[in-house]
Formats: C-alpha cells, sequence, structure tokens
C-alpha cells in the first residue's frame, strides 16, 4: 500500500496564522509592504488590533536558528563582542532593577541570553543567574564560561533547576517570537509572587509607518528605511500596544521609557540623538518616537 503523502509546502512558504505580537489572527490585518531584507523576500501586513507590523510567514525553529546563524550576533566571535558593546545597557538596565529588587540571593532568568553578556553582568551585581538561547553555540560559550544555560525555542521547554524566579529579563529578544501573547502568560507563570519582567524592547514602528509610505513615491528610499526600521525582526509593535498587551497578560507596568535603552557607549551619534530626542518628547508629551525601550513590569497577583 502506497502512503497517502498531503501536499507539503516547506515552513518558509506558509503565511503566519496569528499577529505574531498580540496572537489575533492574521486575517485581522491588512497589506503593509513588501521588500527584500536579511531574511529575503518577505510581505509585512499590518494588524488591525495592535497596529502591529509583521511578516507574513510562517515560523520554524529550525529557520530561525539557521537564520540567526547568519547575523553578526548569532556568531561566536562577534556575539560574544557584543558582550563587551552593550555593557551600557547591562549596567543601566540593572541599575534600575535595583531600585525594585536586592540581587543578592535572587533568582534571575536571561531569555534569549545570547552569549551571555548580560547574565555576567547580572551575576556581578549577586543575581543568581540562567539564561536559554535558540543557538547552541552561543549555549555551549555561556557554558564554558561557568554559568547554567540551555538551549531552547520558548519558556515552557525550559527546565532548569528553578521552577520559578525572582526577575525574568527579555533584552532584544521578544522582536522573534513566534507568539508574544502566549510567551509573556508563560513568562508570568515562572515568575514568583511579585516577581518582575524586564524587557528591553525594540519599537521602529513609527520609522516603518514612514517607510511604508515612502515606498509608495520612492522605492529604493521606502525600502532603505524599512529596512532600518525592522531589521531581521519578525515583527515590529508600538510601545503602547505592548503595554496593553503587558496588562493583558497578567503583568503590572511600573515603568517604560526608551531612558536606558541605549546599547552602547560607542552607538552611533544618530542613534543616540535618536535617543536623546525620543526620551525628551516621551518624558513632556507621551508621545513614543525613540529607537527602543526599556520596560519593567511586576507580576500581578
Ligand atoms: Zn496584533
Amino acid at each position: 500500500m502506497s502512503a497517502v503523502l498531503s501536499p507539503v509546502k516547506t515552513t518558509a512558504t506558509l503565511q503566519a496564522e496569528i499577529c505574531p505580537a498580540c496572537g489575533a489572527s492574521s486575517t485581522q490585518a491588512g497589506h503593509a509592504w513588501k521588500f527584500v531584507n536579511a531574511r529575503g523576500e518577505t510581505e509585512w501586513l499590518r494588524c488591525n488590533c495592535c497596529r502591529s507590523y509583521f511578516m507574513d510567514r510562517g515560523y520554524s525553529l529550525e529557520n530561525e536558528v539557521s537564520h540567526t546563524q547568519t547575523m553578526t550576533w548569532g556568531d561566536t566571535e562577534h556575539g560574544a563582542q557584543l558582550n563587551t558593546f552593550k555593557q551600557r545597557m547591562y549596567k543601566s538596565i540593572l541599575g534600575q532593577l535595583q531600585k525594585h529588587v536586592q540581587p543578592e540571593g535572587k533568582s534571575l532568568l536571561d531569555v534569549g541570553c545570547s552569549y551571555g553578556g548580560f547574565m555576567e553582568a547580572a551575576k556581578d551585581t549577586g543575581f543568581s543567574v540562567c539564561g536559554f538561547d535558540i543557538v547552541p553555540q552561543a549555549v555551549d560559550f555561556v557554558k564554558a564560561h561557568g554559568l547554567s544555560a540551555e538551549c531552547c525555542g520558548q519558556i515552557r521547554d525550559f527546565r532548569g533547576s528553578t521552577r520559578t524566579f525572582d526577575v525574568i529579563t527579555v533584552l532584544d529578544a521578544n522582536i522573534y517570537w513566534p507568539d508574544q501573547a502566549s510567551e509573556l502568560s508563560d513568562i508570568r507563570n515562572r515568575l514568583n509572587d511579585g516577581g518582575l519582567l524586564v524587557m528591553r524592547v525594540v519599537d521602529k514602528s513609527w520609522l516603518a509607518t514612514v517607510g511604508a509610505g515612502l515606498q509608495r513615491i520612492s522605492p529604493e528610499r521606502g525600502r532603505k528605511v524599512l529596512q532600518r526600521a525592522v531589521n531581521d525582526h519578525r515583527f515590529s509593535m508600538p510601545i503602547g500596544s505592548l503595554l496593553g498587551l503587558l496588562r493583558k497578560t497578567g503583568f503590572h507596568v511600573i515603568s517604560a521609557s526608551p531612558k536606558g535603552a541605549v546599547h552602547s557607549d560607542d552607538t552611533s551619534l544618530t542613534v543616540k540623538m535618536a535617543f536623546g530626542f525620543g526620551i525628551a518628547l516621551w518624558q513632556t508629551m507621551g508621545v513614543f518616537l525613540a529607537p527602543g525601550a526599556v520596560v519593567i513590569a511586576e507580576r500581578s497577583s
């Protein structure tokens, strides 16, 4: 008897079924733009529920690992160099965190730990740290430096020695998740009562809106702006929508600001100026036009 084979598409050609930013059905989304970036040619949609832009391509962990390994932060040499480059952000986030929790003896899980730069910095302040990442070489690197790490793609697959944590950090990692709403719920379930979630997020959705408009007038200029806006991310979510999603998934937002989100003292002057302008605008008018932000949220009881 011959096997009955159903038509098979490669995962890369499957359409996204949900908005990865908020979890709404992708039928609630309209076409935004099509362009070529580090992931090849991709079509992007705009979610009518959370106003995020997202890539209309199904998620495959295997593809995501291969893709990350082709990026500078996915290879061991450059990934390890980023540990030094991002010290300014690590120190700033730990400074903000210590206003709410005394690190000594507290557990911290770093989601998407990459080559362990933040884990090292958090350990130096007194946290008991562990992490996970999708890139096996990154996990091996972290373990070789004496820190506890696992290779997995989502928190529900993380085994670890501890069931729940005092602090969970997600630094520049949520933009690669296939289903942020479900991941945030799972993170909440792995926090102790009153535990803290700290996210360093990218929000250049405002720049993506500019790029999408520009693309209609000048395709090449529009493409360049869109590439800067979304890099290789899977979605681009307005910060206001993210804060709403955090509340919906059981968090109380303590703070959210572009302050402290600058990666490095060596970050380009243009980006530093964008942050300076963005911080001033956010603090005076509540308008978000910065490249990124640090969000601290507490698990609601
Ligand atoms: Zn959405």
